[in-house]
């Protein structure tokens, strides 16, 4: 009742000042009520790792609050959040999720935290169903948790895409042309990335299109564009693999002939090191999970950044050509400057 009269209120003091001001000027044709949101009422989203927040950053633009709460550069699989975490999840709209057992304590203190009426959505499970998910090395089925890394597949990270795009819209509909176009606009970046994908990885040498990496995120994309994951070195539950494991993988990579390795800086090197070696395979330990490129607000810190620059490693050390990434827009698809944090 009160906000009804205020808006009321509001509504008429501004046509009188209209009238009072310039008796010529138009009568105000929007209600406050009907503006676009603005800081103080946008939805408050949170999401967990980079490559989510970016998504969700991409369609919420400038119209949404949202913070990250995984830190990019630590190790997402195995990450707590500190206590001080609650009081962000506990003040969110939305909060986006890979789900698939991924972030499982976030997940936990979510819902022990979540405001009334508030909602979780998980955009693993409501991506590909039980029958698509992959299991490995270091996602064996009998754990029953698959592997979790959908984003690295663009077709898997555009469905993210709409489905935050839907989530926003459904709370917020007075911006939903708003998530729509930028949805859009980021779905013809996903097929820009999609078409010099498919146009780079058949410049690798056939007997080459294989992956072999110390943290296995690669299931998904390997599938859709025709590489092997010839395997991981990290075992299931994140320690380092034993003796016998690492003899198999030099063994696996002089059979097979693979020309290079790959590693990131979230996760030891020195067993790669030693496994490259013996093996005589290259090792390149600049692959990046969830730790986006650049700094939060430079153009290529952003998941098609990420995309570009971890296909720009693996694609030349294999024998291909990525100069096909180079034509893909990777900046963010919104005009403005968003307020999402990245927690370093
Ligand atoms: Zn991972």
């Amino acid at each position: 009742m009160f906000a009804k009269l205020s808006v009321a209120s509001l509504f008429l003091a501004a046509a009188v000042f209209a009238a009072c001001a310039s008796p010529a000027a138009p009568a105000p044709t929007e209600s406050p009520a009907s503006s676009p949101s603005t800081s103080s009422s946008a939805l408050n989203v949170v999401a967990t790792v980079s490559p989510i927040t970016s998504v969700v950053e991409n369609i919420g633009g400038t119209r949404i609050d949202l913070q990250g709460v995984v830190p990019e550069g630590v190790n997402s699989h195995t990450f707590e959040p500190a206590p001080s975490v609650a009081a962000t999840l506990s003040q969110a709209d939305l909060i986006f999720l890979n789900g698939l057992f991924l972030e499982e304590p976030t997940l936990e203190m979510a819902k022990a935290n979540l405001k009334p009426g508030a909602s979780i959505v998980s955009l693993g499970e409501q991506t590909i169903t039980r029958e698509e998910w992959q299991f490995d090395f270091s996602f064996p089925k009998e754990f029953e948790h698959p592997n979790p890394h959908l984003w690295p597949d663009p077709i898997l990270t555009l469905r993210y895409a709409e489905i935050v795009r839907d989530n926003l819209s459904a709370r917020d509909p007075a911006n939903s042309d708003y998530y729509s176009a930028n949805y859009d606009a980021f779905a013809a970046r996903i097929a820009s990335l999609d078409a010099a994908i498919k146009e780079a990885i058949p410049t690798i040498p056939p007997e080459n299109r294989k992956l072999l990496t110390y943290h296995d995120s690669w299931a998904y994309f390997a599938g859709r564009y025709g590489v092997t994951v010839v395997g991981a070195a990290q075992p299931e539950d994140f320690s380092e693999p034993s003796a016998r494991e690492v003899a198999d993988l030099i063994n696996q990579i002089q059979t097979e002939g693979i020309p290079a390795i790959f590693g990131s800086e979230v996760f030891p090197n020195d067993i790669m090191e030693t496994i490259a070696a013996e093996s005589g395979a290259v090792y390149i330990d600049e692959l990046s999970d969830d730790d986006l490129p650049g700094a939060p607000g430079d153009p290529d810190h952003s998941y098609l950044g990420l995309e570009v620059a971890n296909l720009k490693i693996i694609i030349p050390a294999l024998g291909g050509d990525a100069s096909a990434l180079d034509e893909v827009d990777i900046s963010p698809v919104f005009e403005g400057a968003s307020n999402a944090v990245y927690p370093q």
